[in-house]
């Protein structure tokens, strides 16, 4: 299992992600250079999602990230109009959603969507990654993310 890194809350970038943290940094590491990355087992060849130290399937813990398409199927999502941290201010109304991959249907990368009127979101369309900056009010710092647009 992945250790819980102790005070992730409280780090002075907070909510930004932690994309140092090992479990997780090739995905932002890919972001950075506009690559969605997702971790197939190496013994079994499963797609780990959420990523973890070791695999879900067969427990074995050597991985290879691929690439991935960036092309998908809004799974769901919700329309956030009430900021519950002060960080989130800025961003409101901002759209929270899981998106099932082409190449990997079972893995649902937690996005926002972004760029498009929430009332034209409609189960299982078709979407497609773009790269943006993450940031929050009054965070110092920003991060590339994988967001997700119409397709
Ligand atoms: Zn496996």
């Amino acid at each position: 299992m992945a250790e819980y890194r102790e005070g992730s809350t409280s780090r002075a970038t907070f909510p930004l992600p932690d994309v140092e943290w090992p479990p997780t940094a090739p995905y932002w590491d890919g972001a950075a250079s506009g690559e969605l990355r997702i971790p197939f087992c190496d013994a079994c060849g499963a797609s780990n999602w959420f990523p973890e130290a070791e695999c879900g399937a067969c427990l074995a813990s050597a991985f290879t990230w691929r690439v991935m398409s960036g092309q998908g199927t809004l799974f769901s999502w919700v329309v956030v109009h009430r900021p519950f941290l002060a960080q989130y201010a800025d961003d409101i109304p901002f759209v929270p959603a899981l998106v099932s991959l082409d190449e990997a249907p079972e893995v649902r990368v937690p996005t926002r969507i972004v760029e498009t009127e929430p009332d034209s979101l409609i189960f299982d369309m078709a979407v497609t990654v773009a790269f943006r900056p993450l940031h929050f009010r009054g965070v110092d710092g920003e991060v590339t993310a994988p967001f997700f647009v119409p397709a």
